[in-house]
């Protein structure tokens, strides 16, 4: 098992001094053998999450929709829609509904392909827990340039490699079940 990050290892976003609940300075303290910040007032316990997203591969006339990422970091890049699962969100309903989003096309059920939990490449302190699908366009138009973002479809045999830790498993996921038959 690899170690887990201590509390002053925790990224910039969770590194709490105050309680969020009710403002009291937090303390430590060691529960089941890890330590952990607690509000001494209100019994809060700060336990840090990953922050979750989903991808999708979109199979489209023959090919796999990319699009060019319109924000730092890495703006410029060719990568698979992805985004946050909102909080209460099924991971396929978030891959299809970033799918869409993002494209402009309708999209078949996403089918689950693997997941990654890596640390983030703009703060290596955060963990991104993502989960990948595959899915079929089912109608919609495909947006060549939708909010700036411009879309396009490349064979799955000629992918550019992609960036992303998350995005390079879905696709050797999609690959392997290819090899297997399983289209
Ligand atoms: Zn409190």
């Amino acid at each position: 098992m690899s170690r887990l990050p201590t509390i002053d290892e925790y990224p910039e976003r969770y590194r709490f001094r105050f309680c969020p609940r009710c403002a009291t300075p937090l303390a430590i303290v060691e529960l089941h053998a890890l330590p952990r910040q607690r509000c001494p007032a209100c019994g809060w316990i700060h336990y840090p999450q990953p922050n979750i997203a989903a991808t999708v591969v979109i199979l489209h006339q023959g090919g796999v929709v990319l699009v060019q990422r319109d924000i730092e970091p890495d703006r410029g890049i060719w990568h698979l829609p992805i985004g946050h699962v909102e909080y209460g969100e099924d991971p396929a309903e978030a891959a299809a509904r970033e799918g869409e989003e993002e494209t402009g096309l309708r999209l078949a059920a996403p089918r689950f392909l693997t997941y990654t939990h890596s640390p983030s490449y703009g703060d290596p302190l955060l963990y991104y827990l993502v989960f990948s699908f595959v899915s079929e366009s089912i109608g919609g138009t495909l947006t060549g340039s939708h909010e700036g973002r411009n879309t396009r479809v490349v064979p799955l045999a000629e992918l550019p490699p992609l960036k992303w830790t998350s995005q390079q498993a879905a696709v050797a996921a999609l690959r392997a079940a290819a090899d297997d038959g399983v289209p």
